[in-house]
């Protein structure tokens, strides 16, 4: 069943990501301190290693991916909602290799930044909370 709500987009933060941090948790400590608890992200850069997930559906569980070494953010997209009553950053990764050979999947803590820029687009609405849910073993949104 597809399920969605209306969102009123209320501001739009724009800035360049630090050296050496953690990418999702400096994303997500965006976010917390801006009280962003809904919102849409994007971002471009570099990263000087990454750790990615694939969500093995059978096994119902992350297979994680280690990227050590220097890549080019080409996109990372994801949205912003609530887990356990504070913001949650869910983002998917494109990375490309010096010949452009690209590697995605879902941001995991672990992937460090090199530089990057990113603009957050933070709404007003219903509340978008994450919970488990039974048929995918996921954490998804109870709309
Ligand atoms: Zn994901």
């Amino acid at each position: 069943m597809t399920a969605y709500n209306e969102a009123k987009m209320i501001k739009t933060l724009i800035g360049k990501l630090k050296h050496g941090s953690d990418l999702l948790e400096q994303l997500t400590e965006i976010c917390r301190s801006n009280n962003i608890r809904l919102g849409r992200i994007e971002a471009i850069g570099a990263v000087k290693k990454a750790r990615l997930g694939y969500y093995d559906q059978q096994k119902r569980q992350y297979k994680t991916l280690d990227i050590d070494r220097p890549m080019e953010i080409t996109s990372l997209i994801g949205n912003i909602s609530l887990c356990d009553d504070e913001p949650m950053v869910h983002a998917h990764l494109t990375l490309a290799e010096s010949d452009g050979t690209c590697f995605g999947g879902h941001l995991q803590p672990g992937t460090i930044v090199f530089a990057g820029e990113f603009i957050i687009d933070a709404c007003e609405g219903p509340r978008f909370i994450r919970s488990f849910d039974d048929r995918t073993g996921l954490a998804l949104w109870k709309i």
